[in-house]
């Protein structure tokens, strides 16, 4: 199997076609017909062995790769519309293929977003996905704007993707009653897109929690130029993590990384607001702690005393 009739086979076809893309996969370009508010874009690589283990399903690696780039998306506030995939393989496997392409569809089928173009190479297993999406004019979310007073937010679970890593790595046990739905959690996040747009005007600044917790609420405190403290006992986690706690402490919840949840900050005058419309949200929005003029993250555990941070978030380039 040739390059041109892998991307036929594979890729050309399968998934959802939209109507607002006027030449898709096949020409020197991808044209789309473009949208009156910002377009947000979005790009993230997966490399094997790096972003994922190499046992990983391909299934789950090209959900996850599309996943990740939602999940920027989501932390905007942007609705996703198209997306392109460079795709370096080491072997043209059909099977392997067939079921990448299944796990990418199937959430791009989800999103309504249509693959529009990309790049497919020979080499070390690697993918890249670049994400559009739109956003009405000034209403996108970002990392500045928090302001002090304003309480701190978390969508979903944090934590279970880390367990599920030190699991894999067999450094604890998890019960086998949660072993699927914990890998599931790190194998396939589910990107916070609805929450995301229905933040729009509510947030004041917003982010996806991709490197841990401390790393990604640091990044809204930098830019915003404040500070922020957090309570450990308000910390959404899931049964098997509180289980686990014990054995792996807290860290893996507040800087393991992989959660692909949104962290944001609200003016407690709009809490009434998020109350009302996080009722139609498939997930949780859990309060953990309050935005303050004093610069850097506290983290306090039951009994009120700070606890050191841990080594916030995963960096590539790290000395
Ligand atoms: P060019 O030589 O103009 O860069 P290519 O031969 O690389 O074009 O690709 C042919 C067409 O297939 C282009 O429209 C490109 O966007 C698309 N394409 C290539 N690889 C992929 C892929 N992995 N997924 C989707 N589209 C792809
Ligand atoms: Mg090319």
């Amino acid at each position: 199997m040739d390059e041109f009739e892998l991307i036929r086979r594979f890729f050309t076809e399968s998934g959802p076609a939209r109507d607002d893309v006027v030449v898709g996969i096949g020409d020197d370009a991808a044209l789309v017909r473009a949208c009156n508010g910002d377009l947000a874009i979005a790009t993230d690589t997966l490399i094997a062995g790096v972003h994922f283990p190499l046992e990983t399903q391909p299934a789950d690696i090209g959900y996850k790769a599309l996943a990740v780039n939602l999940s920027d998306l989501a932390a905007v506030g942007a609705t996703p519309a198209w997306f392109t995939l460079n795709l370096t393989l080491s072997e043209a496997d059909p099977r392997w293929l067939e079921d990448f392409a299944c796990g990418l569809f199937a959430l791009a089928q989800r999103h309504r977003t249509q693959l529009i173009g990309g790049d497919t190479t020979r080499g070390p297993l690697s993918v890249t996905v670049t994400a559009h999406g739109f956003v009405p004019s000034g209403e996108a979310l970002l990392r500045r704007g928090a302001r002090p007073g304003d309480r701190v937010y978390v969508t979903g679970l944090l934590g279970d993707a880390a367990l599920a890593l030190r699991f894999l790595r067999r450094e604890v046990d998890v019960p086998e009653e949660s072993r699927l739905a914990v890998l599931t959690r790190l194998n396939r996040p589910e990107p916070r897109v609805e929450v995301g747009i229905a933040l729009r005007g509510l947030a004041s600044a917003c982010i996806d929690v991709s490197d841990g917790l401390v790393a990604d609420l640091g990044h809204i405190l930098e830019e915003s130029r404040l500070g922020a403290t957090i309570e450990l006992s308000r910390l959404p986690v899931s049964d098997a993590y509180d289980a686990a706690v014990a054995d792996i402490g807290w860290s893996p919840a507040l800087s393991g990384g992989d959660d692909y949840e949104l962290c944001f900050t609200l003016p407690p005058e709009r809490e009434r607001a998020l109350h009302q419309v996080a009722a139609r949200f498939a997930c949780t929005c859990t309060p953990i702690g309050v935005i303050e003029e004093q610069p850097g993250l506290r983290i306090r555990d039951k009994a009120g005393a700070l606890v050191a941070a841990p080594f916030s978030g995963y960096n590539h380039f790290r000395a």
